[in-house]
């Protein structure tokens, strides 16, 4: 590696909350792969902290199918529970800066007061509810929140333009929508430009949930800029997600990764690969008897690289070419496998 051209850091995040399938085994082997062809290194953190699903069980599964599939990693499994500390300081970062604020709304709630769903905007994944603004302005800190309305508050983040700044105009004018929505706008390698508004997205999104663990956005925005990261291949599912990591990025000083956000893996009948669905996981075709080297081949094919070669992981790094990646959804034929 030449001193100018600086190393690529690329990673796996699998989330122990089941067996990994063909769908996981696709992006993991895509994402190794472009950073392994580029000389890079590549770190695998296990995403933790979701205390409803993750279990331990799994990352060992998860270890085991990775490595099952002929992919290694530098240094340590990182558990992203064990680096806690850090992410509590970026989000002392943001309080300090005043850009999270205290909402104690439940679930339901925000699903009741939400804005009118927004759906099929194009290119863009599944809607949620957009947050309201309602708790925007309304407590100073978080134990303020919880003290004065005797609920746990989780901490969210305020979207510049999405509904709440102007919430009283909007109820005036007997708007529910979104006001004065502002799009993030970013490069994915994949997938061109994106500009992705966030006031159609769920608005204010949480970073901070209750009884203090990070949410998802902040701890990925934060291990990634802690380990390095230079680039991110994932599924498309993340890209509203990627939104919402720029503007975190941005809000603390962060670089961000060069994106890469590959279409999802669907089923048959046009539905995305789910952990649930049987016969499809690594470890069910490992126990049929399946050589690693088959699901290697599948993906590449499907990553247009040369069909006719076959080796494993490591030996097929050089055949890798980014510029190749199809653009739409790959279909699995399971009788590939059968
Ligand atoms: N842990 C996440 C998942 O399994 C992926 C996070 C990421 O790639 O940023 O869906």
């Amino acid at each position: 590696m030449s001193s100018t051209s600086p190393t690529v850091v690329g990673r796996l995040a699998p989330s122990p909350t089941g067996r990994l399938h063909l769908g996981h085994a696709r992006s993991f082997l895509l994402a190794w792969w472009s950073a392994r062809a580029a000389g890079g290194r590549v770190l695998l953190r296990i995403e933790d902290l979701d205390q409803e699903r993750a279990r331990e069980q799994w990352t060992a599964a998860i270890v085991e199918d990775l490595t099952w599939l002929g992919l290694d990693w530098d240094g340590a499994v990182e558990l992203q529970s064990e680096h806690l500390d850090t992410v509590d300081l970026a989000l002392e970062q943001l309080v300090g800066a005043g850009r999270v604020y205290p909402c104690v709304c439940t679930r339901r709630e925000v699903r009741e007061a939400a804005s009118a769903p927004h759906d099929e905007v194009p290119g863009q994944a599944s809607i949620e509810p957009v947050y309201p603004g309602t708790c925007r302005g309304r407590f100073g800190t978080r134990a303020e929140a919880e003290a004065i309305t005797g609920r746990q508050a989780v901490l969210r983040f305020l979207v510049e333009g999405a509904a709440g700044t102007a919430r009283s105009q909007a109820s005036i004018a007997g708007s529910t929508g979104p006001v004065g929505a502002t799009a993030v706008d970013f490069h994915d390698e994949l997938q061109g430009p994106q500009s992705i508004d966030l006031a159609l997205h769920g608005g204010d999104f949480v970073v901070s949930r209750k009884g203090g663990l990070p949410a998802y956005q902040l701890a990925v925005v934060e291990a990634d800029a802690r380990a390095g990261v230079t680039e991110v291949l994932r599924g498309d599912d993340l890209l509203v997600s990627t939104a919402r990591q720029l503007l975190l990025q941005r809000a603390l000083g962060l670089p961000s990764p060069r994106w890469l956000h590959v279409p999802l893996v669907q089923d048959p009948e046009g539905e995305r690969l789910a952990k649930r669905t049987g016969g499809l996981s690594l470890a069910e075709l490992r126990e049929a008897g399946l050589e690693p080297e088959r699901v290697v081949a599948w993906v590449a094919a499907s990553a247009g690289m040369s069909p006719g070669r076959r080796g494993t992981a490591a030996e097929r790094i050089g055949d890798f070419d980014v510029d190749r990646l199809p653009r739409e959804p790959v279909r699995l034929d399971p009788r590939a496998f059968g």
